[in-house]
């Protein structure tokens, strides 16, 4: 925060020459009233941003079109940028009160240099902060790119911007986030506010849980809001957050982590921070990113786009999660396949020799036996089915023999202040895991060996590799990479992908899915699991809300799969602590809950994610027919139209009426049960009619929808074919399980679909183009 004016002593006749000429030359552009020659401003006719002419602070962001300023004018005076120098003495912050002089000069119409200098506190005389905010021409977006001079020395760990604080209620607030596949949160403040401690803040990690760079904060009914994002292509250590201050204002800020090198003279980044405003929603949002986003590398070189990915990972029609022995596994999985008929892989919890979330990576042999082990692979390929193996790819027991014999603790990775990161995650055992440095070889050469045995000796399709998605700051110099931040991370996570398959057999289809998903991972991972779909089942009633996100970006680029989805109560391993252990272990879930499993699924096939049942067991097709038949179904009904669900580019849906229910929704995990309350419930208003968009590479439209309403719904759709770029006739058809059905044909531009849907249908309508 700005306490002190900023005392222009020194450089005052330069400031002084720079403002005249500034003022000048916005004059020369038609003045408009004194405050604006006071302040440095910049507008393009879209947006309007203005600075204070003493201190560079940020006062005005104005949407010219309908007036609103996105700041509050009694807002708090916070600084544009902090940077964190780590010092002997600690962490010392200077932000742009530490500066005793400031300057702008405006370059040209759209252009602003904001520079502060002589820093008292800092030895180095050229020490010198440049901020260049730039607007684009015929749009409302404004691009901050950031520099850091005479830092000779210095040891530079963090710098935070832009800072764009005082942002006020846009009324009908909502704030989409790409939180892996991604989430929204109506209401944000509300929520923000009761958030306990000091500070108020969302914080989401990029490259990691943010899974690309942009954020959109809007207001739904007037369809308008904050756009904020970041063009960093290379995939840059940083984390975005919006945090609530005292006046109910929000702060956006972008922190970035540069790699300390004290010989280094200048810190600049080469990417720019975009923050703007936009028409429309989150999916308008995700258009405008995707225009920028599938222009990048990572698309281009997406293993999935490619044609890279094994095509049996393609074929998945439904994804088995058990965890265990093979025969509560494969055996399952067996007969899932006989009455699909259709093509059902495994993801395999559980299947390792140590205990779940303590002892890491003691995974082999397996638990039930080499032999045993084997036996059952082949068995089960034998019918078709193909599995993957658990592996946590970043996470070592701090309790295993290990951990001690191979010195574990000199890869791992160090924080700035020499700590390792370690976590308890195993609340029945109370065992530690400690992250790896994916940026040592040692922890690349150990994983790849776990993962050559894993498909070379034990005949595995593949390995899934937990907590893929992640990326960490690592301060141990003696890792030979660079200390703290940078993009080393991704950079080792692509050498080590390389290496893992380096060993793979040619004649067999082997493939690596991983946690979570992120647009820089695309061209390392063959598919990316993602669990939003149903996060109620682990975040309960947080306020977030899943959305596709991700998928809306980037769809044709990934193959995405997973769902908590299951009919049974969570299993617990059986090499946990007995004490904890459920009486029942495989007990139904009640049956009030069995339209959250309908709801799960419909999210996961409308969205375009490879459907996955967790904890299938055969006495559920009785047991639980109906929500059975319903999974079978849907995945049948996805099969006939993978040129949508599997291939297709997002679209947003036409407009139609949802019937809404009150459904009952269980929150539970494997970590829940250890107090006796296994189950915790609650209600939630949800829709009865999911639907999702989707463009084929032939151009054709496919609108999935699927039904967990029990009464039939009709469906009243009004297209206009210049929306969906489609020419002006063609035919209406109905994809479900059997195959295409027509169903009428359109012409002079306008496709009128008057459809029933029938308690329980799952169905893909097809606009077939002329
Ligand atoms: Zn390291």
């Amino acid at each position: 925060m700005l306490k002190n004016k900023i005392k222009m002593k020194t450089n005052k006749k330069r400031i002084h020459f720079i403002l005249y000429c500034s003022i000048a030359f916005s004059c020369l552009l038609g003045c408009k009233n004194s405050e604006a020659e006071q302040n440095a401003i910049i507008d393009n006719g879209k947006i309007e941003l203005s600075f204070d002419k003493n201190t560079g602070a940020f006062l005005v962001f104005k949407n010219q079109e309908n007036s609103f300023d996105f700041l509050d004018s009694k807002k708090l005076s916070e600084s544009l940028w902090k940077i964190d120098l780590l010092q002997p003495s600690g962490i010392k912050t200077i932000d742009m009160a530490a500066a005793t002089s400031f300057h702008f000069l405006k370059q040209d119409t759209h252009t602003l240099v904001l520079t502060w200098n002589n820093f008292k506190e800092i030895k180095n005389k050229n020490f010198k902060v440049i901020a260049t905010v730039k607007l684009k021409e015929d749009k409302p977006l404004s691009l901050w790119k950031f520099s850091v001079e005479g830092i000779k020395d210095e040891q530079v760990s963090r710098v935070v911007f832009p800072i764009i604080s005082g942002i006020k209620d846009l009324g009908d607030e909502n704030l989409a986030v790409p939180y892996w596949m991604g989430e929204k949160m109506k209401n944000p403040r509300t929520h923000l506010s009761k958030i306990k401690g000091k500070e108020k803040k969302y914080n989401f990690e990029y490259p990691g849980r943010m899974s690309l760079q942009c954020m959109a904060l809007y207001n739904d009914s007037k369809k308008f809001g904050l756009y904020t994002s970041c063009n960093d292509s290379l995939a840059y250590k940083k984390d975005f957050s919006y945090t609530l201050d005292s006046l109910n204002c929000l702060t956006y800020k972008m922190v970035n982590y540069p790699s300390i090198d004290i010989k280094e003279d200048v810190y600049a980044p080469t990417y720019e921070a975009i923050i703007g405003s936009f028409k429309g929603d989150w999916i308008s949002a995700a258009e405008q990113y995707r225009e920028w986003g599938s222009k990048q590398k990572w698309a281009s070189e997406s293993r999935f786009k490619k044609g890279s990915t094994p095509k049996s990972i393609e074929e998945t029609a439904l994804w088995e999660w058990n965890r265990g022995k093979s025969n509560n596994v494969l055996v399952p999985a067996k007969d899932l396949e006989k009455q699909l008929k259709l093509p059902v892989n495994v993801f395999w919890h559980w299947w390792h020799g140590c205990s779940y979330d303590d002892g890491f990576p003691e995974y082999f042999p397996p638990r039930e036996g080499k032999e045993s082990f084997i036996t059952a692979m082949k068995s089960a390929q034998k019918e078709g089915i193909k599995a993957i193996v658990y592996m946590n790819q970043m996470q070592w027991g701090t309790n295993t023999e290990s951990w001690e014999k191979e010195h574990a603790i000199d890869y791992a990775v160090k924080d700035i202040n020499g700590n390792t990161n370690t976590h308890t995650y195993n609340i029945f055992t109370n065992k530690s895991l400690t992250t790896m440095c994916m940026g040592t070889q040692f922890w690349k050469d150990k994983y790849s060996s776990l993962c050559d045995s894993a498909v070379n000796t034990y005949q595995t399709n593949g390995v899934y590799m937990d907590q893929a998605c992640f990326s960490f700051l690592c301060y141990d110099k003696t890792h030979g990479h660079p200390i703290g931040g940078g993009n080393y991370w991704l950079k080792n996570f692509a050498k080590l992908t390389q290496q893992i398959r380096s060993n793979f057999p040619k004649n067999k289809d082997v493939f690596l899915a991983g946690e979570g998903v992120n647009e820089a991972w695309l061209p390392y991972l063959d598919a990316f699991l993602t669990l939003q779909v149903s996060m109620e089942r682990y975040a309960g009633d947080n306020g977030w809300e899943p959305i596709p996100f991700f998928q809306a970006v980037y769809h044709q680029y990934a193959i995405t799969y997973g769902n908590y989805s299951s009919l049974i109560v969570p299993p617990y391993d059986e090499l946990w602590p007995k004490e904890y252990a459920p009486k029942n272990p495989l007990a139904l879930l009640d049956a009030s809950f069995n339209k959250q499993f309908l709801m799960e699924q419909s999210r996961s096939f409308v969205w375009g994610l490879q459907p996955t049942i967790s904890n299938y067991q055969s006495f559920l097709s009785s047991e639980r027919k109906e929500e059975i038949d319903y999974l079978l179904n849907l995945s049948k009904v996805r099969y006939n139209g993978l040129k949508y669900l599997l291939h297709g580019e997002f679209l947003r849906s036409p407009e139609m009426d949802i019937p809404k229910e009150e459904l009952e929704m269980s929150r539970l995990s494997i970590y829940a049960g250890k107090t006796g309350n296994t189950v915790t419930a609650f209600q939630k208003n949800c829709s009865l009619i999911y639907s999702g968009t989707w463009k084929s590479d032939d151009n054709q439209i496919g609108i999935a929808l699927a039904s967990i309403s029990d009464d039939p719904h009709h469906i009243d759709l009004m297209i206009n074919t210049e929306d969906y770029h489609l020419s002006s006739s063609g035919r209406v058809n109905i994809i479900d399980a059997n195959g295409v059905k027509y169903l009428a044909d359109y012409d002079n531009g306008n496709i009128q679909i008057s459809y029933t849907l029938q308690p329980m249908q799952v169905c893909i309508i097809e606009i077939e183009n002329d």
